[in-house]
Parts: C-alpha cells; structure tokens; sequence
C-alpha cells in the first residue's frame, strides 16, 4: 500500500552497483585526470564563496601520494587522505563504511541458507523455532535449487492448480473455489484485495483496505482504454507465455488461446471504472479512495459478488470499518459474477496462475519470466525494431528432461526463490543469529539518551515561538524508536514445507507460505493501532541503514548497520560511536523536523502544528540552508551549480544529528572532541569513479565530502578544537552559517 508507512526518508541510498550508459568510461577518466588537476590546484582561502579550497575527494584519482591539505582548509579529504590511497573500489566500483557494512551483511544472510552453524541469542527467539526457521530456508533453497529439484519437476507442480480452476462448473463452484481453503492460493491477490492497515485519516483503530483486483495482463487500465506499443508487447510475451506453459502440460494451443481470450474480455470489462496508474500517482488519490463502509453496507453493495463470504474466509470479515477504494469497480463485480460469465473468471484464474507460477518453475519457465521482466522494465528492444532479416526464431518448446548441467549458483537461488517468499523468516533468522537482545538494550537506551538532548535542543532554538516549541517537544517524545528487530516477532511455528523427498515443489512452497499469510492476515483487525509495530517484510532490518517514517513519526534503526562494526563498534571509544551511529540516529530524529516532515503531527498525520511566523522563520532558514548548498562547486567539469533544494531535507537532517551529538558531548567529561570530528569525516569517507559521483548528484542526500565539511562548518566546537578562523577553507563567518536547528 504505497502510501501508508512508505512515505520513509533514508539515511543513504546504497547502490553496490552503477550501471552507466551512453559514453565511454576511459575516455571521460583520461580526461578526469586533467580535470583533476586543476580541481587540485592552489587553496584560495579569501574566496568568499566558501567550499572553494574542497575538492571533491569522493572520486578516486582526486587524491594522490603527492596531496598535501591541512584540516583546517578541506577537512574531509585530510582526515581521510590516507584511506583514500589504499581503498579498494575494485570489486564493488566503490568503496565506503557502508559498503564494508553491506558487504559483511551478505556474507552473514549467506550463511542463513546453508547448514552449518545456527546458535542463536534465545532471548530473541528460542533455539527451536530458530532451527524450524533455518529448516523453511534450506528447503526453500533446496526446492528453488534449480538443476536438482525445479528442473526436474518442470511444468507438473502446476497441474493440479490448473485443475482446481478446470473443475469448477457453476457459479456456486466458482464462489467456493474463491472463498474456500484450497482456492486460488498461488494467487495472494484475487479479484478484491484486503489488507489491514491504518486508515488514511487516523491511526487509532486498523482497518480493512480493500483494493481491485491487480492481477493485469496488461498491468494498467489505461492499456484497455488506448493500447501502447508497450502493452502490445506485454500481450505478445505473456500471451506467448502461457501457451507455451498449457502446451507442456498438454492442452491444445485453441484451448490456450481461448482461454486468453476470455481472461482479457473480462478484464476489458472489470478495468473500465479503475483509475489508470497515473491517476493513483495523483495526490488526490488519497481522497478518492476514502471511502469508509461497514459490513452491512458492504453487503448491500455487493449483489451477487460473494465480498463477505470472501473476507471471512481471508478472517478479515470482522472488522469493524472496511475503506473500500473503487465502489463503483465492486459493483461492476456485482453485475458481472453471473452465471454466464462462470467460462471467463474461470479462465481469469487459469491464465494468471500461469503466470504467477513462471518464475517458479524450471529454467525454461524462468526465461519467459524474464522475458516479459524485460518488457515491464523496458530493457527489452522490440525484435521488429531490432533487425529485420537477422530475426533470432523463438526459442523452441523445451522438453521436460534438461540435459546436465550446472547447478544455479546459491545467491541466485536465495535472491529468485527463497528471501522474495520468506522475507519475514529470513529477517527473524538473521536478528536471532546475529544480533543480541543486550545490544537493543543498549542502542534502545542511546536513543533515549540522544532524544533527550534533541528536547534540549528544541527548547534552546530561540527563533522559536513558545506555542511551537512546545508542539515540536511533543513531537519529539512521540517518536517511536524501532531498534534492530520488533518486540513481538512473528510465530512461524504452524508454517512446515514440504523438501522435494517429501514430494514437495516449489510452488506448493509459494502456495502454502500464501496460505499461511492469509490465515494471518487478519490477526491485527480491530486492534488499535502501535507505531511500535513493525512489519519487517515491509521495512526489512537486513540493511546497512536506517529510515524515518513521516506517516508514523517512527525511526527505524536496521540490523544491518551493526554489521561488520563499520558503523558501530561496540569495543570503540564512545567519541567515535557517538560520530557514526549516534550522529545516524541524530539525523532520523531530525527528519521529523525537516523540510518534508516538519508539517507532520506527533502521530504522523498531515496537521501542521506550526504558527504561521514561526513556519515563515523555519522556511527561511532552510532556504538559506539550500541556497548555501547552491553556491558550492562540487565537481570538477560540470555546468550549472549544485541543486541546493534537492538536498535540503538531508542536509538539516545531517546538521540536526550532529548538534545533537555536540549537546550530549558538553555533559561528558574530557570529551575527545577531536576524535569525535575526525570519526564524522571517517562516517563519510568514499571512493567512487567520477560518472558514479555524477548519479550521486541527482540523489537527495549532499555528496559524501559535503556531508561532512558543510555540517562541520556550521558549529563553533569544530573551530575551537582545530583552531580555525578567518582564512581557512574550513571557516564559515557566524552570520554565513546556515543549520536550521
Ligand atoms: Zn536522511
């Protein structure tokens, strides 16, 4: 449900991989190092465009053996010079604390999915249901395992759910096969969607959403109302698609074509009332969909489309308000579940669970699967478009005996078939394993220490009206810290796969991990709404990150940055904790009060709490934050300046943090201040190549080198530590300074 809980600011956007397009890398690093060159040239300390004596160290080749800068005129490159000269870019194409992060977690999540080792922290999860939950993996990976199990079993695990639709003979057959226990499971989502979340206007009680149906052959609406070439081409693969898969299995190609026939008939139909994709990208979809029902009135819409038999059957048929988004698509459904219409939701069922079931059947499935991919991210060149006569044929029909060959490699395996269907599984296993109930203790207490200076903090800002202050104190203790895995974890234990020795497929896998979700879907209806609550198939822990949620007034604080001790280190001096996941934690708590979350309230809802003066005060300091951020010169070579609104947000968020820190540090004796600064810079060190720093432009944090010398800049404990005044590139005159907070 893309617009509750997802409205998520992260701390960095990791990407381990950079694709590049359109021009040659040699040729723009050749150049680079004449462009290089004069971004390295003499430090002009009575600039007064400040940032002028930075270069861009972020991009390998910026600093060399012979680079020679003093702290006080380009922090960040000389506290970081010399990791800067020995990084190894080599095999990611960059290097940071958060790719040593990333890379010692999927070294850890790897070792989920093989025997081996499995103790686990019982205070987190008892050892037993740690081992069932390793036991899901293996068989999953077994069963996903695609020369040993799915390559054998071909097309035939999907026969009897084929025949489940095929036996289906009137309307009271179809409503049993909807409704009932061995209905269409493979289909998570059938022709009306629940899911319990909070409403859309407050967050007392959770409520049942129920959307249309999103199973599309042709994905958007608006594709039935005016075809694009693209939706012609996602008609031909997945046309191709699953008659090619009802061959395997034996029927005749009219069978298959008539049954994809009907399935669009229908959907030509049951599509004309929705909104296309673009509509429900509209900032007024919110209001369209409110539409509060209750069950009653709910059953006297329905006609003779069985909603109610349906939502009991899915247990979410007590719930106490529904928000029904499309009324008019449910009664199109009211019109439409006839008798004679039985043949055409029948072949609806038939043609989307082959299409469900293709990534989870053999190779060969899997290149059709990856074919229609293609076309739905666009990688795909039209044939017609690419050559005429060179024309590659189609591949043919494979058989169901393969020849010997490799087997799929483990990340292949767990990345296609294991983490997409048990990510709750795999996020429990790994907390147990590898995280410790002491060091959520630990982190939970930090948080609320950092939280505390955050008030004093906010009760300090004297631009601040007192009305408004008070508002964003109570917001702040509202804030809900989630810390490396939930409170209540799921309870697996009724969840038990059959391995292929048992005569288990990976798709009766899929359906009964489906099953078991629905048997749980329900278990939060009418409850009141706990910002503590966290889902985390939703917001995995697995990262090296962490994230404010503005539609809750929630941080999350994810597993992931405590892996390989890059961010955290729990032997290190607390200077150097505070600098890397104190100032993270700083920096979440300070989304609420950015740019984007200031008009929030404490319970996460759009109500501003701001007097209009003092939201005139907050805007004008944050557009002289972003107006500073626009006079620098960050890469070498490039037209135009900085995007200083782009990076608004974060960059108060990253000044937030670290003021925090420094009113947290004045209480401690003998602080080391200095190594508080230089672990902030170290937080940010990076080496990427030139068009990655390029991309990183575009992205709404400041680039790694400003992150650390802009927010430094702007606090009077970083110059007295350093000594830096007037003439140093490092200098900011008091009135030039521009944190918001
Ligand atoms: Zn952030």
């Amino acid at each position: 449900m893309r617009f509750i809980n997802r409205v998520i600011a992260l701390l960095l956007a990791l990407g381990m991989a950079v694709s590049l397009a359109g021009c040659s890398k040699e040729e723009m690093m050749g150049s680079l190092a004449g462009l290089m060159e004069k971004a390295t040239g003499p430090i002009q300390p009575d600039k007064t465009l400040d940032g002028s004596a930075w270069r861009n160290s972020d991009i390998i080749g910026a600093v060399t053996e012979t680079t020679q800068v003093s702290l006080k005129d380009d922090f960040h490159t000389a506290v970081n010079r010399d990791w800067m000269l020995t990084a190894d870019t080599s095999e990611y194409g960059r290097a940071s604390r958060f790719v040593d992060a990333q890379v010692a977690l999927n070294e850890q999540m790897l070792s989920l999915f093989q025997p081996g080792d499995n103790t686990c922290d019982e205070e987190i999860l008892p050892q037993s249901e740690a081992d069932h939950l390793k036991d899901l993996l293996l068989t999953m990976t077994e069963l996903g395992g695609g020369h040993a199990v799915r390559n054998q079993q071909g097309v035939e695990p999907l026969r009897r759910y084929l025949q489940a639709v095929e036996d289906i003979q009137t309307l009271d057959g179809l409503t049993a096969y909807l409704c009932g226990e061995g209905g269409p499971r493979l289909l998570q989502e059938t022709l009306m969607n629940g899911k319990v979340e909070a409403p859309l206007d407050s967050r007392d009680v959770y409520t049942v959403h129920l959307n249309a149906m999103s199973h599309l052959v042709l994905e958007d609406p608006e594709e039935y109302r005016s075809i694009t070439s693209f939706g012609e081409r996602l008609l031909e693969v997945r046309q191709n698609a699953v008659r090619t898969v009802l061959g395997r299995l034996g029927y005749s190609d009219a069978q298959a074509g008539e049954w994809f026939r009907r399935c669009l008939w229908l959907e030509v139909s049951l599509v004309r009332c929705l909104p296309t994709q673009s509509e429900t990208n509209n900032k007024n979809y919110e209001t369209h969909i409110n539409n509060p029902y209750t069950r009653e009135e709910l059953a006297a819409r329905q006609g003779s489309f069985p909603l109610t038999t349906l939502l009991d059957g899915a247990g979410l048929g007590g719930s106490d308000s529904y928000l029904l988004y499309e009324p008019l698509y449910l009664d199109t459904l009211a019109k439409l579940y006839t008798d004679s219409r039985v043949e055409d939701f029948k072949a609806y069922f038939i043609v989307h669970t082959v299409l469900e079931a293709l990534p989870l059947l053999d190779d060969a499935c899997g290149e059709l699967e990856e074919t229609i991919s293609a076309v739905m991210n666009g990688t795909s060149q039209s044939r017609e478009q690419t050559t005429g006569d060179e024309e590659e044929p189609l591949p043919p029909v494979p058989t169901d005996t393969l020849p010997e060959e490799q087997d799929t490699p483990l990340e292949e395996t767990v990345s296609g078939y294991v983490t997409p269907y048990l990510p709750g599984v795999v996020q429990e296993l790994y907390v147990a394993r590898f995280c410790t109930a002491e060091e959520k203790r630990q982190l939970t207490a930090m948080i609320d220490d950092i939280v505390a200076c955050y008030e004093e903090m906010l009760a300090g800002e004297d631009w601040l009206g007192e009305e408004t202050r008070q508002q964003a104190i109570e917001k702040l203790r509202a804030i809900k810290a989630r810390v490396l895995y939930p409170d209540e974890l799921t309870d697996y234990s009724g969840l038990t796969l059959r391995s292929a020795a048992e005569g288990g497929s990976l798709l009766d896998a899929v359906a009964d991990i489906r099953a078991f979700e629905t048997q749980h879907a329900g278990d939060k209806v009418n409850r009141p709404i706990d910002r503590a609550d966290w889902d985390m198939t939703e917001i995995p822990t697995t990262a090296a990150n962490a994230c404010y949620l503005f539609n809750s007034n929630v941080i999350n604080i994810l597993a992931g940055t405590l892996a390989g001790n890059a961010l955290y280190d729990p032997e290190a001096p607390v200077e150097q904790n505070m600098a890397m996941l104190g100032v993270i934690v700083g920096h979440e708590i300070s989304h609420g009060f950015d740019i984007n979350g200031y008009y929030f309230d404490k319970d996460g809802l759009p109500n501003s709490w701001w007097t209009s003066e003092d939201e005139l005060a907050f805007r004008e300091r944050a557009d002289r934050l972003a107006n500073y951020y626009s006079t620098l010169s960050v890469l070498p070579n490039m037209s135009g300046g900085y995007n200083g609104k782009k990076v608004q947000s974060e960059a108060i968020a990253d000044m937030g943090g670290v003021k925090a820190m420094l009113l947290m540090a004045e209480k401690m004796p003998d602080f080391d201040y200095e190594l508080f600064f230089t672990s902030y810079a170290s937080l940010w060190r990076s080496q990427c190549d030139y068009f990655s720093e390029m991309q990183n432009m575009d992205d709404e944090h400041p680039l790694d080198f400003l992150r650390t010398n802009v927010t430094l800049q702007q606090f009077e404990e970083f110059y007295q530590t350093f000594d830096i005044g007037p003439g140093d590139g490092m200098y900011l005159a008091p009135e030039n300074r521009v944190a918001v907070w």
